[in-house]
């Protein structure tokens, strides 16, 4: 990864001091007071300086309404920082008939945006813990993977937010997160690396000390 990044923060550098930016549109755009979060008209005017930042005429009717188009869709994509992970998965369930074994939901399809570009990062999330007492309904968890997908991410700190939620809110005996993706921002632009998956994983408690458990959680994933 690390070439990788370098050079996006190269490229970030240049386009920053890249003067011919048109930057008269983006005049108007004033922080709304004491949030400093701008409000829709101002989002689509800046998707709108993006458009003509290409070189595409912005007022051709194909892309007239496509900044409008652009920041609902932001809505969906980033629409995860609305969302309190912690609170979907408040309402557990005692009664599991002494269950006590792993639970595992394998194959959670996610699509997230990489802080670095904004470009999608689209992948799959497998979550187990190992319950202590408490079990949640299980689309629950895909949901928690769901709010923090839907957020400017890294897939290391995605992975790491998935787990800690659940040992936060669950208190299991242990958590395994795992996580396998693909970067736009590198499958599509510099050296185009295609189908190249990145993995990550995030093992606490019984997972990280039982060695049985955790071949069994990495067999189930097979
Ligand atoms: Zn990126």
């Amino acid at each position: 990864m690390a070439p990788h990044e370098s050079a996006a923060l190269y490229d970030h550098d240049l386009e920053l001091s890249d003067e011919g930016i048109d930057a008269t549109d983006v005049h108007n755009i004033v922080p709304i007071k004491g949030t400093g979060q701008p409000n829709r008209s101002e989002a689509e005017a800046a998707v709108k300086t993006l458009i003509s930042y290409t070189g595409e005429n912005a007022d051709r009717s194909g892309v007239l309404e496509t900044p409008k188009r652009v920041v609902k869709a932001f809505d969906e994509w980033f629409g995860g920082y609305k969302i309190d992970a912690d609170g979907l998965l408040s309402k557990t369930f005692d009664e599991v008939e002494g269950y006590q074994d792993m639970v595992l939901l394998r194959d959670i399809p996610f699509h997230s945006h990489c802080e670095h570009h904004m470009a999608p990062i689209v992948g799959k999330a497998h979550v187990a813990y190992m319950p202590k007492g408490r079990v949640v309904g299980i689309s629950k968890l895909a949901r928690v993977v769901d709010a923090f997908a839907r957020r400017f991410q890294i897939q290391e700190r995605m992975t790491e937010e998935v787990a800690q939620t659940i040992e936060r809110v669950l208190e299991p005996a242990g958590v395994a997160v795992v996580i396998e993706a693909e970067h736009h921002c590198m499958t599509t632009r510099g050296i185009h690396t295609h189908d190249t998956v990145m993995h990550t994983k995030h093992l606490s408690g019984v997972f990280r000390e039982d060695t049985n458990l955790r071949r069994e959680f990495f067999d189930a994933l097979r």
